[in-house]
């Protein structure tokens, strides 16, 4: 038995097996082989298209089995683009007339049609250039002897265990079967714990060198709310484990009870409690827990999911889903929001010295032109099946709002033009999340239907602590009371303009967090929907007068550990 500490990233506890994933892209090197060894060459080249092949029949199958024709396309076209003839012939004349060898040749080859690819007009061909990229690393992977890895082949109910995951990896994971994440790498507030914390999903990151200390197929327990990993735990800390999960079950169920029941301040102020999700997936967790509303659909996972960039049906499919199981309940869609740590592997976001202060969400909405457009009609067109509201990330200045609101009515016209049904008479709100919207919240709230504060890249901008710097995982705080008063001046003034104000970053969760979101008067907090029960519970206990009394109070504070002090003098949280 081995204990290992880490972050505590996401809270819960797990007992399961662990599945290490250790991609593995093979080196290529830029060499030729003498006349004899080419037959040799040609060989691991077949030998390789038929694995190849194999593995993404398999895959074809399966997702057609749990997922349906349309999900498994993508691996038919796999299939076909192996066995295309030209692609054949120039591999094999690439091998015999130059030389090289099959890695060299397939690498070549797939690199030089993905950049023809990704220059055409056509933006479905352009689509297609990932394809290769993907066809490219399972033919290396197959000519090196290299297992396939993909984290959509996890084992159901596994612990994933790696070194790190990046945003399109996390992306793919099922989270309703996975029982728990342990990385070395990731800090408290990056893509995949967001992700993990919303999914409910134990984690705990940051545990140095995790992977030289499990083995595939070792017992874990992971307590997340404690940041422990417990490697082949003995039967004594077995027992000791399932009682606390017992309990923390024992405590979900407790929270049932509050099903149906508003989240409300024992002196009567109201809260409406919405959920984060990154896909209609993840709808099963609204359901379980009640939440009365979607406060950010996470839409760049969509896009991140894929090898190739959704096309309109399938985004209108994935919302519609989402509208239509959400009823007249308001469903938050966030415009996508690339770049930062979220990149697309089928467009080339060109490589920035700080891709947070980059181009990165409204910002590259100008130069994607088509991507911005056949989203916004996509969720006009799915409008028409639910309470839909549009959301503006990374928004700095008032122009970028004014542009969005013209570009839905121009995508509105054209789809008027196109005889398509749609909606565009629907709410258009701007994230808060960077210090330039929240010192001028007045003057977004009047081209605003709503705001929603992002407090996880508001805590990075303000503080400028970078949120998935591991080192300084310490300075980021998001109670600090600058945080606290760039939140106080967004729901002032959105108050003022008489619109919504909600929070949908990590700090609407947080207990401590939650007396003073109520102090300020928001009306919406929107958290992992495992959280709904627990924040509800506390809403209910709270006094909305002395929450602002004690808002007060945190504002003149020096530091985030005072303001955490006081609470728990306060209010034993
Ligand atoms: C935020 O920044 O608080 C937010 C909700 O968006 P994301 O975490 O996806 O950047
Ligand atoms: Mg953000």
């Amino acid at each position: 038995m081995e204990i290992l500490k880490g972050l505590p990233v996401s809270q819960g506890i797990s007992i399961a097996t662990a599945w290490l994933y250790i991609p593995k892209t093979p080196a290529v090197e830029s060499r030729t082989v003498s006349s004899s060894q080419v037959k040799y060459e040609i060989a691991a080249f077949r030998a390789a298209q038929e694995e190849v092949e194999a593995h993404q029949r398999r895959i074809y199958e399966k997702t057609l089995k749990r997922l349906g024709e349309k999900n498994a396309e993508i691996f038919a076209a796999h299939i076909e683009m192996l066995r295309d003839e030209e692609f054949e012939k120039d591999v094999l004349n690439l091998i015999e007339k130059r030389r090289y060898t099959a890695m060299r040749a397939v690498k070549e080859y797939l690199d030089e049609a993905a950049a023809i690819m990704r220059n055409l007009p056509d933006p479905f061909l352009r689509e297609r250039a990932g394809e290769f990229q993907d066809l490219q690393t399972n033919l290396l992977l197959a000519i090196s002897h290299l297992p396939f890895t993909s984290l959509a082949k996890a084992p159901k109910d596994c612990i994933v265990v790696a070194h790190d995951l990046t945003p399109s990896e996390t992306a793919l994971i099922e989270t309703r079967y996975i029982k728990g994440i342990v990385l070395s790498a990731g800090g408290l507030t990056g893509h995949v714990a967001i992700l993990a914390r919303n999914s409910g999903i134990p984690s705990v990151m940051g545990v140095p060198d995790v992977l030289a200390k499990v083995k595939n197929g070792d017992t874990v327990i992971i307590d997340g709310g404690q940041g422990e990993v417990i490697i082949e735990p003995d039967e004594e800390t077995l027992n000791i484990y399932r009682a606390k999960k017992a309990e923390e079950e024992k405590l979900q169920q407790e929270y049932q009870e509050l099903h149906g029941k508003p989240a409300e301040t024992v002196d009567g102020q109201r809260v409406n409690l919405y959920s984060n999700i990154a896909s209609p997936s993840d709808l099963y967790l609204v359901e379980e827990n009640g939440s009365e509303g979607i406060g950010l659909f996470r839409s760049e996972f969509l896009f991140m999911k894929s090898s190739v960039e959704p096309g309109e049906e399938e985004q209108f499919d994935a919302y519609r889903k989402v509208l239509i199981n959400m009823g007249e309940r308001p469903v938050i869609l966030r415009l996508a929001d690339i770049g930062g740590d979220k990149n697309l592997p089928y467009i080339d976001i060109e490589k920035e010295a700080n891709p947070f202060l980059g181009c990165r969400g409204v910002r590259l909405y100008q130069k994607y032109r088509d991507i911005f457009e056949t989203q916004i009609c996509a969720a006009l067109r799915a409008a028409v099946s639910g309470n839909l509201r549009l959301m503006i990330p990374m928004v700095t200045a008032v122009e970028e709002v004014l542009f969005v609101r013209e570009e839905v009515m121009r995508q509105a016209a054209r789809l008027k033009r196109l005889g398509k049904n749609h909606n565009a008479n629907i709410p258009i709100g701007v994230m808060i999340e960077t210090p330039a919207a929240a010192l001028i919240a007045p003057q977004l709230a009047k081209v605003s239907s709503f705001f929603s504060i992002g407090s996880n890249d508001l805590t990075q901008y303000v503080l400028a602590v970078d949120r998935s710097n591991i080192a300084l995982s310490d300075m980021y705080d998001n109670l600090h009371p600058a945080v606290l008063r760039c939140i106080k001046l967004a729901v002032d003034a959105a108050k003022k303009e008489k619109i919504e104000v909600g929070v949908c970053g990590e700090i609407a969760g947080q207990m401590s967090a939650v007396p003073l979101l109520v102090g300020m008067g928001i009306d919406e907090l929107s958290i992992s929907g495992k959280r709904v029960g627990a924040v509800k519970r506390l809403i209910r206990s709270l006094d909305a007068v002395k929450c602002r009394g004690i808002l007060e109070q945190v504002l003149e504070l020096d530091n985030g550990k005072m303001v955490r002090e006081l609470i728990k003098q306060e209010l034993s949280l």
